[in-house]
C-alpha cells in the first residue's frame, strides 16, 4: 500500500488523531483528553497513545506511515517545530515538539499552527476541495484564520501570516488582547458579539428575551442565548447577530481586495445561525470589495466541523514531505 499520514490536533482539552491515506481517505480516528495540567511528558505520552489507537482503528502499521503533522496552539516556529508558550498548555516553554514526537514515533513530524491546519483541512478535503485559493475564519472566543493561496498554506517567516482576527476594522476601537485596538475579533468573535450585545443593553430602554435568559446579569450572557433568542424571534438578538455579521463582512471585504480568494469559509459554532449571520456578511463584504473579486468570492460555512484540524494536520505534513523531497532532488 502507499504510505499513510497521521494528523494530530493538539488542543488544551483533547488530543485528536487521524490516520489519513495520501488520497485523502480517513482510515481511523482517536480522541482522548489532553490532561494538559499533568505537564509536557504526560501530553507527549497521550499523543503517542492516540497515534497507536488511531493506527489500530485504521489497521495500519507504524512502518506504513510516511510522516505525522501536528496542529498545535501558537505561537511557534513552524520551520523548526518549536512551540513557544501556549496559554492552554501549562508548563510548556520553547518545546521542540516536532523533534520530541519524531523521536517517539520514529517518523518525520511537522508542526503547524492549529488555525492554519484547520484551513488546510478544509482546502484539502472539505468545502475548498475544488478551489486553489481560500481563506478560513473560525469564529470562537477569538477569530482564528488561515490562508491558502495557489494551493499553498501561507505561513510567513514568523508563522503569523493569516492572523485574520487581528485585522483592524476600527481605528481606536475596542482594546484587543494582542495590544492593538479595533481588531476584527473584538467585534466578530463570540466574545465580540457579546460585547456588542452588552453595550447596547446597558444603554437601556430595550425589550429583549436576553435580559430574562441571563437573569439580569449581563456577564452571564452566552452566544447560545443569543442564537436561542434569535430563533424565538427576538428582534434585538437578531440585530446583534446581524451587526456581528456586518463587522465580519467589513473584514472579509478587505481580505477579498487583498487576496482575491475564490472562497471565504466560516467555521465555529456561530455559523449555526445560518442566513441571519451570512446575509449581512455577504452584503457587507460585497459592498466593501471590488466588484469582480467580490462576486467571485463565495462566502460559505465550513464542512469538516471538528475534523478539519486532524485532516489538515495530516495534509500539511504530506504537503511538507513532498516539498522537502522536491528540494532534495
Ligand atoms: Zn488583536
Amino acid at each position: 500500500m502507499t504510505k499513510a499520514m497521521i494528523g494530530i490536533d493538539l488542543g488544551g482539552t483533547n488530543v485528536k488523531t487521524a490516520v489519513v491515506s495520501r488520497e485523502g481517505d480517513v482510515l481511523g480516528k482517536d480522541s482522548r483528553p489532553t490532561d494538559a495540567e499533568q505537564g509536557l511528558e504526560a501530553v507527549l505520552d497521550k499523543m503517542v497513545e492516540g497515534v497507536d489507537a488511531a493506527l489500530q482503528a485504521a489497521k495500519v502499521q507504524r512502518a506504513d506511515v510516511l510522516a505525522a503533522g501536528i496542529g498545535a496552539p501558537g505561537p511557534m516556529n513552524w520551520q523548526t517545530g518549536v512551540v513557544f508558550a501556549p496559554p492552554n498548555l501549562p508548563g510548556w516553554k520553547d518545546v521542540p515538539l516536532a523533534r520530541l514526537m519524531s523521536e517517539r514515533l520514529q517518523i518525520p513530524v511537522y508542526v503547524d499552527n492549529d488555525a492554519n491546519v484547520a484551513c488546510y483541512g478544509e482546502f484539502w478535503l472539505g468545502v475548498g476541495r475544488k478551489v486553489d485559493s481560500m481563506v478560513l475564519l473560525t469564529l470562537g472566543t477569538g477569530v482564528g484564520g488561515g490562508i491558502v493561496l495557489m494551493g499553498q498554506l501561507l505561513r510567513g517567516p514568523d508563522g503569523t501570516a493569516g492572523e485574520i482576527g487581528h485585522l483592524c476594522v476600527k481605528r481606536d476601537g475596542r482594546q484587543c488582547n494582542c495590544g492593538a485596538k479595533g481588531c476584527l475579533e473584538q467585534y466578530a468573535s463570540v466574545s465580540g458579539m457579546l460585547k456588542t450585545a452588552r453595550k447596547r443593553i446597558e444603554q437601556g430602554g430595550l425589550n429583549t428575551l436576553l435580559l430574562e435568559m441571563c437573569g439580569g446579569a449581563l456577564d452571564n450572557l452566552t452566544g447560545k442565548m443569543i442564537s436561542d433568542a434569535v430563533e424565538q424571534g427576538d428582534t434585538f438578538a437578531k440585530w446583534v447577530m446581524e451587526e456581528t455579521g456586518r463587522w465580519l463582512g467589513t473584514g472579509i471585504g478587505s481580505i477579498i481586495n487583498l487576496l482575491n480568494p475564490e472562497m471565504v469559509v466560516l467555521g465555529g459554532g456561530m455559523i449555526g445561525a445560518g442566513d441571519v449571520l451570512f446575509n449581512p456578511v455577504r452584503e457587507t463584504a460585497r459592498a466593501q470589495s471590488f466588484e469582480v473579486p467580490g462576486k467571485r468570492a463565495e462566502i460559505i460555512p465550513a464542512g469538516l466541523g471538528g475534523d478539519a484540524g486532524v485532516i489538515g494536520a495530516a495534509g500539511c505534513a504530506l504537503n511538507r514531505v513532498e516539498r522537502d523531497a522536491g528540494k532534495g532532488s
